[in-house]
């Protein structure tokens, strides 16, 4: 199967379904080496490092249980739905963005799977080796069984630590931890959380890179995102005689995807990591020469290591469409931002309970009454203090001020004491200012207070 590229009109190589082996590690040559390779280990450390402490400091959590999903250290709640579509939609344009600008940047550096599986052959690759030297009395098979032993030993804990990691998206973690030693199978978060350790035992076992080109939709997806200036990797050398690629095919033995980059810049295995520019400039810089593959702005752009392309060419706003897209997103993440920091931490709600008008009480006095919700949409503690306006020697009958745990929410009625002849018959208009701290939130509801047309003496 192919996928064609309506702009380029170039065909992409279908998937094949090939074997995933240890990669070779290319050696740096200081001279002329690009370093794709360690900057890509660097960044997928700092991913890791990210994907693991997201849900614990509420930067991103659909929690289920409590139906709140956490995002940029705001508590959302299921109720602010348009915040919550708002920011879905924000992150999945971001990811759009970056496909059309830098291709499949996100596979090769930043995609959790890709990640896991890279680093599951690198631990599978480094413990045969170490058993191959230390257990060298023991026969091949032995040394081979003993390696596979511990893979599968170590494999385990790695699973077992990253899907409460992924369960912690949805689940909040001390929770989680809490389910994970009771050994609990039974709640829909135990099951969840054995379903996934199995899966994710199986995935980085067994698995691996093949989940890139046969279950994952988004390197078929970046097919239609991608067009003549989106960044590719892509191998440029001369025809004939001038041809500079001396068929050392390291490019290839480095390859995580099993490819030969050389056939064509759109095979769809292909996820950019750069891992083959690297090998190649080891190998030609060792003659001196440049690499023959390179990340560049389409087929026939410039090259990303071209120092004399402006800055915002070499950014990716390479014309009007990209432009117009950062703009959007730009717009998007201001808007996104506004709506956040004007959302109240603390929500109050206060309505008129009018199944009696009014009441009077054996003090005389005239009584209304009115229910309140107070959500505190904060990780910290809160109080609330409620006061009146425009209704002379009212009482609200309600200790005062509320303390509210965090993401506490309280429902109550409470009723608003006015003294005989104190207000006019009939009704009369007031506020009541409700005022949380910390945070110095203040809101103001506009509510009727009713009074007898004759009063009691
Ligand atoms: S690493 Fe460079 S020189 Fe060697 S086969 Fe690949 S493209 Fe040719
Ligand atoms: S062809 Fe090069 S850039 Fe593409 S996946 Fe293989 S090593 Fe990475």
């Amino acid at each position: 199967m192919s996928v064609s590229n309506a702009e380029t009109g170039v065909s992409r190589v279908a998937p094949a379904a090939k074997p995933a082996r240890p990669p070779l590690k290319p050696v740096s040559n200081p001279k002329t080496a690009t370093g794709y390779h360690r900057l890509r280990r660097l960044i997928q450390l700092t991913c890791f490092l990210i994907f693991v402490s997201l849900p614990f400091f509420n930067v991103m959590r659909f929690d289920i249980p409590r139906q709140r999903f956490y995002f940029a250290g705001y508590e959302l709640w299921i109720n602010e739905f348009g915040i919550i579509f708002f920011s879905m939609l924000f992150m999945l344009y971001v990811v759009v963005a970056a496909s059309m600008l830098y291709g499949r940047v996100y596979c090769g550096y930043f995609c959790p799977q890709m990640i896991f599986s890279e680093a599951s052959l690198n631990l599978e690759d480094r413990l045969k080796r170490f058993i191959n030297k230390r257990f060298i009395k023991l026969s091949v098979p032995q040394r081979q069984r003993l390696a596979g032993v511990f893979f599968y030993l170590l494999l385990v804990l790695a699973s077992v630590f990253l899907a409460f990691v992924f369960i912690s998206y949805f689940v909040e973690p001390r929770d989680l931890l809490r389910r994970l030693l009771s050994l609990d199978i039974q709640t829909t978060a135990g099951v969840a959380g054995a379903v996934t350790t199995l899966i994710t035992f199986l995935d980085f076992a067994f698995v691996r890179q093949r989940f890139c080109t046969t279950i994952c939709p988004y390197g078929y997806l970046q097919g239609m995102l991608g067009d003549h200036n989106t960044l590719i990797v892509q191998y440029r050398d001369q025809a004939g005689a001038d041809k500079a690629c001396i068929e050392c095919k390291k490019c290839v033995r480095v390859c995580h995807m099993g490819i030969d980059i050389r056939n064509s810049p759109y095979q769809i295995e292909c996820i950019h990591c750069g891992e083959c520019v690297d090998a190649c400039e080891d190998v030609l810089g060792r003659f001196g020469k440049d690499g023959l593959i390179h990340y560049a702005w389409g087929e026939k752009g410039e090259l990303l290591s071209d120092k004399r392309t402006p800055l915002l060419k070499r950014l990716g706003l390479r014309d009007a469409k990209r432009v117009a897209v950062a703009a959007i997103l730009l717009f998007y993440a201001s808007g996104l931002f506004v709506a956040l920091s004007l959302r109240d931490n603390v929500l109050v709600k206060i309505m008129p309970v009018r199944a009696s008008l009014y009441r009077i009480g054996d003090d005389g006095r005239v009584y209304n009454k009115f229910r309140l919700t107070v959500a505190n949409r904060q990780s910290r503690d809160a109080s609330v203090t409620l006061s009146l306006n425009q209704l002379p020697q009212a009482q609200i009958q309600l200790p005062q001020p509320l303390q509210l745990q965090a993401s506490q929410e309280l429902q109550m009625e409470f009723e608003i004491a006015v003294p005989p002849g104190a207000l006019p018959a009939g009704v009369n208009h007031f506020e009541i200012v409700s005022h949380a701290t910390p945070g110095d939130d203040s809101t103001t509801a506009k509510m009727t207070f009713i009074t007898p047309n004759e009063r009691k003496q």
